[in-house]
């Protein structure tokens, strides 16, 4: 297929053009529908496969319409690593350019003062390290109870990284409404009792 048969909005169309992209990749063809059709997604990905606009395209078209309110972001990314969070927020950048999302990112080594200032202002996209997030929340500064839809990004090595108590207490925090997008490259033991805890009949998609 090519991108505009997938369903995703014109706006994000032209991002993609601009990118120079035609065409998705496997698993974003196979996880795009699935994402905009609500449903929850298990994605059994590595790194390289384009796993990370499979889920940035569905959130940003989710999103277009709809406002953040104060301290309730709309959509929650958590990932391992302050590096990863990043290009996760340059690719909402790129692909969201053509719509007015806010967007904050929680990561260590930034001033809190700063994050809280735009928490405060309401936030579409809330890119966070879980222990970062849990941070802002026990200080009272962060609701997740506005969340629409989260997306876990690497899970195995927050596993590596001993995050999945972490993990556990993010997603007590959130609705039961929401809409899940969970990646992870492998599915040991762990992990799986994770996504049967928490994922709603999800899609299954492995590339
Ligand atoms: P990821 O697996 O998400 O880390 O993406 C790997 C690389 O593939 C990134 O540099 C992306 O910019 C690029 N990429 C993602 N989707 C596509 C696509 N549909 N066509 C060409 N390149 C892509």
């Amino acid at each position: 297929p090519t991108f505009s048969e997938l369903g995703l909005d014109t706006k994000i169309l032209e991002a993609l053009t601009e990118s120079g992209y035609t065409h998705p990749t496997p698993i974003q063809a196979d996880a795009i529908p699935e994402a905009l059709r609500g449903r929850d997604v298990l994605g059994i990905a590595q790194t390289g496969t384009g796993k990370t606009a499979s889920f940035v395209l569905p959130v940003i078209h989710r999103l277009a319409r709809g406002r953040a309110r104060a301290r309730m972001p709309r959509s929650l990314i958590l990932a391992p690593t302050r590096e990863l969070a990043a290009q996760v927020s340059e690719q909402f950048e790129k692909y969201g350019k053509n719509h007015k999302l806010s967007m904050a990112l929680l990561i260590g080594g930034v001033s809190f003062a700063d994050q809280d200032a735009k928490l405060t202002r309401g936030v579409d996209v809330l890119i966070a390290t879980p222990g970062r997030l849990l941070d802002h929340h026990e200080r009272g500064k962060l609701l997740l109870t506005g969340l629409e839809v989260m997306v876990v990004d690497e899970a195995d090595r927050m596993l590596d990284m001993g995050f999945i108590p972490d993990l556990e207490r993010i997603f007590k925090l959130t609705p039961f409404t929401r809409q899940t997008l969970f990646f992870s490259a492998t599915m040991p033991p762990e992990i799986q009792r994770l996504t049967d805890q928490f994922l709603s009949a999800p899609a299954r998609i492995e590339v």
